[in-house]
């Protein structure tokens, strides 16, 4: 199969392209805008692998991605591309509407025109597979209860709103044009590679600088965790067997409130990198409450058994084997670590000088 996977220089997008290149015979097209969240970087081991190509591309562009459909003739999209962080979308909701929306209905249709271009057996064989959230189902009231893939969607923030939009407009393509689409809601990722800014990186970096380790409010909001491979082999799964117009829930039944996920990764550094920072006993001293985050969803949980039934998926990693390898990770790459916190990695590709301000 040849694969034109948007958002491929992103956290889950490098990871998936990483598995696809390392485990199947597919080949890749990568579509990817380079915004702060992307990074080649990620991709260093693909690099120069005759099955893996690049487009820079914003998936705004509608003649720029009919130019890719043309060229590069997938059998299969896989649509990860977005603006992915919830507090970015606190402060600036427009450029998640842009992409999230308006990108994704852009893609849609710019996959539709080729699709009809194809013979009838390469059309039914196509897929377009966006991938998605389990925040577009919003807030998990009850202590037990699951998220399954006839939950209602009731998103709480600008991110998931726009996420649940482009859900909405996939399924509609499908109903209406009869494109042969699968969509995936994931639970949180973590992993090698995640940008600093979300919660266990952010964790790990900022406690082996010394710096506070910013908890919301009391850190009592549970989320439920997969191990990013874990995602990709998911999402190779869904790809190749999953049945369109299906949704499969994606899920590490790993649920963890964020205040033992940050204890958690304090013990593992007291165990893997006991030279503390001068100023702290231990690294858990520099846990710190900050104002909670408004609209904060207090607990999501996925039900993840109709993939695990229909398409034989389960993860493979439990959430202490899979932070464990993820602290190890942060501790033997900091190079990538440096040259993300410092910007230099979208510096050069700016063409900036080392000294020239960098925008994130
Ligand atoms: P990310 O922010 O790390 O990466 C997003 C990538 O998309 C970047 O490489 C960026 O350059 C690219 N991009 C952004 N806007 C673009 C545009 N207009 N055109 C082309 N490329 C553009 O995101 P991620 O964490 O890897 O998430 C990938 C997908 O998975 C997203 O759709 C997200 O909603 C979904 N998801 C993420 C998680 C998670 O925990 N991270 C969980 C479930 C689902």
């Amino acid at each position: 199969m040849k694969v034109l996977i948007t958002g491929g220089a992103g956290f889950i997008g490098s990871a998936l392209i990483r598995h696809l290149v390392a485990h199947t015979p597919h080949r890749i097209v990568n579509v990817d805008a380079l915004t702060y969240a992307g990074n080649l970087e990620s991709l260093e081991s693909v690099t120069g692998e005759p099955r893996y190509a690049f487009e820079h591309l914003n998936i705004c562009d509608a003649q720029g991605l009919a130019r890719v459909f043309a060229q590069h003739k997938p059998d299969a999209v896989m649509h990860l591309a977005a603006e992915s962080h919830v507090d970015r979308s606190i402060d600036g909701p427009s450029a998640f509407i842009q992409t999230n929306v308006v990108g994704t209905a852009t893609l849609l249709e710019a996959a539709r025109h080729y699709w009809l271009t194809l013979s009838p057996s390469a059309r039914s064989a196509f897929r377009f597979h966006h991938i998605s959230t389990d925040e577009v189902y919003g807030d998990l009231a009850g202590t037990t209860d699951l998220f399954t893939e006839t939950t209602a969607y009731a998103p709480s923030s600008p991110y998931s709103a726009s996420k649940a939009a482009s859900d909405h407009l996939v399924r509609a393509w499908h109903r209406t044009y009869g494109l042969p689409t699968l969509i995936t809601n994931c639970s949180n990722n973590y992993g090698p590679y995640h940008f600093p800014e979300k919660l266990i990186p952010l964790v790990i970096l900022n406690a082996l600088e010394g710096q506070p380790l910013p908890v919301y409010g009391a850190g009592l909001q549970v989320r439920d965790w997969l191990y990013v491979e874990d995602h990709a082999r998911a999402l190779q799964c869904v790809l190749e067997t999953g049945v369109p117009g299906e949704t499969y829930n994606i899920g590490g039944h790993n649920e963890q409130r964020n205040i033992d996920v940050v204890q958690s990764i304090c013990t593992l550094l007291e165990e893997l990198a006991p030279m503390h920072p001068a100023r702290v006993a231990h690294y858990a001293d520099l846990i710190t409450h900050v104002t909670d985050r408004p609209g904060h969803d207090a607990r999501y949980a996925i039900d993840a058994g109709k993939i695990g039934r229909e398409l034989g998926w389960a993860p493979q990693e439990t959430f202490a084997s899979g932070l464990r390898k993820t602290v190890q990770w942060y501790l033997t790459h900091r190079t990538w670590c440096r040259r993300v916190q410092n910007g230099s990695y979208q510096r050069e590709r700016l063409g900036l000088h080392d000294d020239a301000p960098c925008r994130h």
